[in-house]
């Protein structure tokens, strides 16, 4: 139903970072190791995002594009009990709906790949395509067909900032998958795919600045927590430079940001601010999504103890790191 699907596009497509983020999931859900993002004009002109994931079998593809028909869960509370990113089947079908796309696919057992093109939610073309395993989904004239939503746009500067900062994200939570990020045909962003946490983060921050960091890596028997720490002088804006991902989701935590900002007190020099990436595995039944999947914000139901053992693996990790 083309008017429901542009109605979700409303809330899943926001911005041309949700498309990106929508994309990229995708990519992740299908098990790729390499992701390449291209945007013009901060992804308003065009958005490409190409993968060497699993592809979709051509019997599937116009599937993609209708709604809840590949619903990969029945209840929000699986969500962190789920090995999967997406779940609602609503991403491709809302994008398409505000939208031209087209999407060139192939799984490893086909012969040929397939080719479609979608126009605001109508599927316009259908061809068989000599495409390479894997999946190209290009996005142009992003709200094309929705005028209001295109005014509630930022500047440029500010859209792209958003998709950068959530790649950078996407880089640090899948330190095993190559991503690569285009602006108007200039590389942004790069990392290895090599599985070393400390590799992404030198892309992502600079090799100087993640020299000067100590690894995290702590676990007792509810968590188990990674990553890097330190507080490296900073050349950048020295906003939100604490990075927490849940089970490989990035979420965002104030409850987290406190506890690694106490264990830094007595250490933290002036001028200075926390920078930190950290993994956090637990039992999915300890963690809930708060009110919307969508949401950033989770609820932990051992809330002191996990804030604790953050403190503790913060700090035997910076005691242990001669700063
Ligand atoms: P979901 O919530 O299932 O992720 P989406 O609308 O985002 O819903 O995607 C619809 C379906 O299309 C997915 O469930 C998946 O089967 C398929 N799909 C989308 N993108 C890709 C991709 N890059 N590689 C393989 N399959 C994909
Ligand atoms: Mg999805």
């Amino acid at each position: 139903d083309l008017l429901a699907n542009k109605i979700a596009a409303g809330e899943v497509v926001e911005r041309p970072a949700s498309v990106v983020k929508e994309l990229l999931e995708n990519s992740l859900d299908a098990g790729a190791t390499e992701i390449l993002i291209e945007l013009q004009q901060a992804g308003l002109e065009m958005i490409r995002v190409a993968d060497n994931g699993s592809g979709i079998d051509s019997s599937d593809v116009p599937l993609a594009f209708e709604r809840h028909a590949t619903s990969k869960i029945l209840d929000d509370k699986d969500l962190f009990r789920i090995q999967t990113l997406g779940f609602r089947g609503e991403a491709l079908p809302s994008i398409a709906a505000v939208s031209r796309l087209q999407i060139k696919t192939r799984t490893s057992t086909e012969q040929a790949g397939t080719c479609l093109h979608v126009e605001a939610g109508r599927i316009t073309d259908s061809t068989v395509s000599a495409a390479k395993q894997g999946t190209e989904i290009s996005v142009q004239d992003l709200f094309f067909n929705t005028p209001a939503r295109l005014k509630y746009l930022k500047s440029m500067q500010t859209e792209l900032g958003h998709v950068v900062d959530f790649v950078e994200k996407m880089a640090l939570a899948r330190p095993e998958v190559a991503f690569r990020l285009y602006h108007n045909d200039r590389l942004l962003l790069q990392t290895p795919g090599d599985g070393v946490i400390l590799h992404a983060a030198a892309a992502v921050y600079g090799r100087e600045l993640v020299k000067q960091m100590a690894s995290v890596a702590w676990e007792n028997y509810d968590y188990r927590i990674t990553g890097l720490a330190g507080f490296p002088e900073l050349n950048r804006a020295n906003r939100n430079h604490c990075t927490f991902f849940v089970n490989g989701r990035y979420i965002k935590s104030y409850l987290l940001f406190q506890a690694v900002v106490n264990a830094y007190h007595t250490l933290l020099p002036i001028n200075r601010y926390p920078v930190c990436i950290l993994h956090i595995q637990l039992d999915p039944s300890l963690v809930d999504v708060n009110v919307h999947p969508t949401k950033l914000e989770v609820r932990f139901s051992e809330e002191k103890d996990l804030s604790i053992s953050v403190q503790q693996a913060i700090r035997s990790a910076l005691e242990q790191h001669s700063l």
